[in-house]
């Protein structure tokens, strides 16, 4: 037996639904494995919590934590109590910085019975993992205005790059790589245009691939790449980015998989000197909030991911299968939610996998 520490934090929206929903999956998979789990839930980063006290999270949120080995979060943002600006700056945010979470990672897969919206694509042709550099690059508070309100009133924002802070993204992207079956590493750059940030860079990956002389490296502008993604999405096994680039792949990607609404995210702290955070891509949806027809699939993976992390491989393996079992059933056989064009509800579909989870060899 092994135990680990995970805080629960629903957040907002359908947050507050598919986060119950992704802890009946773990805990199905958790008795399975004989994994044992102390989970606590925390009322803060949510809409509700800001009423009550004006700010998104304690003032030791820090302390409270800091001593979990896990953050399994929903998801943030009410706009019709707090701006959106606001409450993500001021819970999630700060939670990714704080705790040196520096690499976003998030699989792009396209799971059985679900629909790519590109034509004739089928599970298999997209099966692949986008690493983003998740703490500094074209994100830097660096900059501001000069000459305002004149003829020559100007804007300017830095990307901050330094070679810590690159070099450690890397490093994981390719120990990615050197994992999977592969072992190809894209690089996304866009060195012909941005000139001083992006060459060192592309210096920077060329130098790191010294070390993994079993991994495949390419790299392509991140427009032919964006392109790439919607025409070849096939020649891709794991994608590594800046801050800016990553951001945008990793909407990509998920949206050529299907539904946004099975896409999970892990925030990583490699070093594990501080708790990785778990949250699907999705936000809280206030548009189908509270209907209980919420897709608990990202989150349900993220508690793979979470597991994965954990160091539960088989776990998560495990989990994953009966995500896989259900989707594949399609929405005549199996509660699928609307996004999936089914019928089903959160409650529903949750209960199928996690009833997979315990059948399944
Ligand atoms: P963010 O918090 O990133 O700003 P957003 O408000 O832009 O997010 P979402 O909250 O993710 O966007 O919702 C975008 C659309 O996708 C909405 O129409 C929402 O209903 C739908 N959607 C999001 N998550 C799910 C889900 N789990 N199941 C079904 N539909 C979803
Ligand atoms: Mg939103």
């Amino acid at each position: 037996m092994s135990g680990h520490r995970i805080a629960v934090i629903p957040g907002d929206g359908i947050g507050k639904e598919v986060v119950p929903a992704g802890l009946e999956a773990l805990h199905a998979t958790a008795s399975r494995f004989g994994i044992s789990l102390q989970l606590d839930e925390f009322g803060f980063a949510s809409a509700d919590y800001w009423q009550r006290h004006g700010t998104m999270m304690p003032a030791d949120w820090e302390e409270t934590l800091r001593g979990y080995d896990a953050v399994f979060f929903g998801a943030v943002g009410w706009p019709e109590v707090v701006p959106d600006h606001v409450s993500l700056w001021g819970s999630l945010l700060q939670i990714r910085r704080t705790f040196d979470q520096y690499v976003n990672l998030r699989p792009c897969r396209l799971m059985p019975g679900v629909r790519s919206p590109l034509a004739d694509r089928e599970p298999g042709d997209i099966d692949f993992v986008v690493v983003r550099e998740n703490t500094e690059g074209e994100y830097s508070s660096v900059g501001g205005r000069v000459f305002e309100g004149t003829e020559r009133e100007t804007v300017l924002q830095e990307t901050v790059m330094t070679r810590t802070g690159v070099d450690r993204v890397l490093r994981f992207a390719y120990e990615q790589a050197a994992r999977r079956p592969a072992r190809h590493l894209m690089s996304a750059t866009k060195s012909n245009g941005i000139s001083i940030s992006m060459p060192y860079w592309d210096e920077r990956v060329a130098e790191m691939g010294g070390r993994f002389p079993d991994v495949r490296v390419d790299k392509l502008h991140i427009d032919a790449l964006a392109a790439q993604f919607v025409l070849h999405p096939d020649r891709f096994d794991v994608v590594v980015a800046s801050n800016l680039f990553g951001d945008i792949l990793s909407d990509l990607g998920p949206a050529c998989a299907g539904t946004l609404g099975i896409a999970p995210s892990a925030n990583i702290n490699p070093e594990r000197d501080h708790p990785s955070l778990f949250e699907p891509v999705h936000g809280s949806a206030p548009d189908i909030a509270g209907q209980g027809i919420a897709n608990p699939v990202g989150q349900i993976w993220c508690a793979s991911m979470m597991l994965e992390h954990l160091g539960h491989p088989e776990a998560a393996a495990h989990l994953l299968g009966a995500i896989e079992d259900v989707l594949a059933l399609g929405p005549a056989e199996a509660p699928l939610t609307p996004d999936l064009h089914g019928k089903g509800t959160t409650v529903e579909l949750a209960r199928a996998i996690a009833d997979r989870v315990r059948e399944r060899s």
